[in-house]
């Protein structure tokens, strides 16, 4: 085989892409990994670094562009990183990001292309694929010339390069940014500089409510204290942008989060509250979610929702179904769930998060839904082999809180809900991290034999590794809908439904 060294200037197609969004291209058999080209680009290509059966290398020239090659919206996206794929056209996004997750379910999964064609769904994508995220956190700092800026790390890097506007962020952030760095220049205070560990302001998170038009502005800093408070209250409260479903977006929560740890680690463990409340309230569908400054929250609202409907869809509730949401985060799905089950019982393994959805089901007066810390694949057998205490039905009307004497998992106990309908229950929901699901927890699946499966998956590779473990448990692949979650980005979330034969 030919040898690649470092420097060789060669042309190729490109003819795919990897999985952070470089193109793939070919000479001679040998593969090529090409940051910032795109499907259909003929270019030339610098090798960077060569390995013994693939190399990696620099977009030098585009010969001849893709015909899915667009003008990208953002002018920095290419040192930014956060979009790898924007000047690729919205519709070639999307097919590639469906062929992506059906290429998998074959390659690992072991599905045929005729069963895939026969039950798989269309991907769904935006309408309006920018400005689609309810959350950005901006590092602040000082240029060369001494003034503060506001932007993003470069690439696998600490240097800021200054840019309050994101294509897919919210539509308030430039404005509610220069307002933070006016009031920092009028009161002299310093951004935090990481090399001397001096300066105050590390990084503004922004978070907006986007069917309520609740914003929160929280500054990290570098100290136990915001100065001239006031002031910059003053100017962040007199923000107020219209929104197009017609109510207006402004500031109803001011914090500030601690973090004087030389840490890469954006967020204090703590906030403080200067203005409003601690939190901004945002709906999935007709729930309320409260979201503070270190709660997890879906960061696309729009594309949620209808992850969560085609979920619900699949799901076939009649107001009688027991229903298992495990890896539940926040319980957003537990508790879309809940309005139309008899009983959801959500596990999760972060204790705050589990906080966080007892909250919300409490907002929402939602009391057929209770929830398990703890790694799922220990809560599930577990509770199937009898050895953490079941929730009992008929109890008080207050819940109450039962401890298993081997394990800190807590039960709460709801009025009026048959649990042991949970050993065999009529829905298991999984919407697992990157890794996929534990081996026991999909064992415990299968011995509970619930009439549906719907998995909810960010990565299709390890979701058709379980998806095979399933269906050689006896359960037949109905639906795979894929749904675009994350415009210009390589990520696809998968929702698929599988049923007992
Ligand atoms: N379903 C939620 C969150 C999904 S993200 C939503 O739609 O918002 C995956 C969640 O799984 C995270 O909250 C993570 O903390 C949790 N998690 C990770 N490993 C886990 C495990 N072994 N058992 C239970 N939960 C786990």
């Amino acid at each position: 085989m030919q040898e690649y060294r470092k420097n060789t200037i060669l042309t190729m197609e490109i003819e795919d892409l990897g999985t952070d969004g470089e193109g793939i291209g070919h000479v001679e058999g040998f593969t090529f990994f090409v940051k910032d080209a795109l499907p259909g680009d003929v270019i030339e290509a610098k090798v960077l670094k060569a390995k013994k059966h693939y190399a990696y290398a620099r977009l030098e020239k585009v010969i001849t562009p893709s015909p899915f090659r667009m003008e990208p919206k953002c002018p920095v996206h290419r040192s930014c990183g956060g979009c790898q794929i924007q000047a690729l056209s919205y519709e070639k996004q999307l097919e590639l990001k469906e062929r992506k997750v059906l290429g998998n379910l074959r390659r690992i999964g072991g599905f045929s292309e005729e069963q895939l064609d026969s039950i798989r769904e269309p991907i769904l994508g935006m309408e309006d694929p920018w400005h689609y995220r309810n959350k950005a956190q901006y590092p602040v700092g000082t240029d060369r010339d001494g003034n503060l800026i506001a932007g993003f790390y470069a690439g696998h890097s600490h240097n800021i390069i200054p840019a309050t506007e994101c294509a897919i962020g919210s539509g308030s952030s430039a404005a509610l940014l220069e307002i933070v760095l006016d009031w920092m220049n009028r009161h002299h205070i310093p951004a935090y500089e990481e090399q001397t560990g001096t300066g105050l302001v590390r990084h503004v998170l922004l978070r907006e409510g986007f069917f309520t038009g609740e914003i929160m502005v929280c500054l990290v800093i570098n100290g136990r204290e915001v100065p001239a408070a006031e002031d910059l209250i003053r100017a962040l409260t007199a923000y107020e942008e219209p929104s197009e479903q017609g109510f207006p977006r402004r500031v109803t929560s001011i914090c500030y989060s601690p973090n004087t740890s030389d840490t890469n680690v954006i967020m204090g463990n703590s906030y403080e509250v200067i203005y409003g409340q601690g939190y901004i309230t945002d709906m999935i569908g007709d729930i309320r979610f409260r979201i503070s400054p270190l709660s997890f929250f879906q960061v696309n609202p729009l594309q949620t929702r209808r992850l969560y409907e085609k979920a619900l869809e699949y799901a076939a509730l009649t107001g009688k179904e027991t229903v298992w949401d495990l890896y539940c985060g926040i319980g957003t799905i537990s508790l879309f769930l809940a309005r139309k089950a008899a009983l959801v019982c959500g596990v999760e393994i972060i204790p705050q998060a589990i906080d966080n959805a007892k909250e919300n089901a409490a907002l929402n007066g939602i009391e057929n839904a209770m929830f398990y810390v703890g790694a799922a694949e220990e809560v599930l057998p577990a509770f199937y082999e009898g050895k953490i205490p079941a929730p009992e039905s008929g109890v008080a009307v207050t819940k109450t809180t039962a401890k298993s004497d081997n394990s800190d998992t807590s039960v709460e106990n709801y009025e009026g809900c048959d649990s042991s309908d949970l050993l065999h229950p009529d829905v298991i929901v999984v919407d697992p991290p990157r890794k996929g699901c534990d081996a026991a927890c999909i064992r415990t699946m299968l011995e509970m034999q619930p009439d549906r499966i719907i998995y909810v998956s960010c990565d299709s590779a390890t979701l058709a590794r379980d998806l095979a473990l399933l269906t050689e448990g006896g359960y037949r692949l109905q639906k795979v809908c894929p749904v675009d979650m994350f415009p210009h980005t390589v990520h696809v979330e998968t929702v698929v439904l599988l049923s007992h034969e």
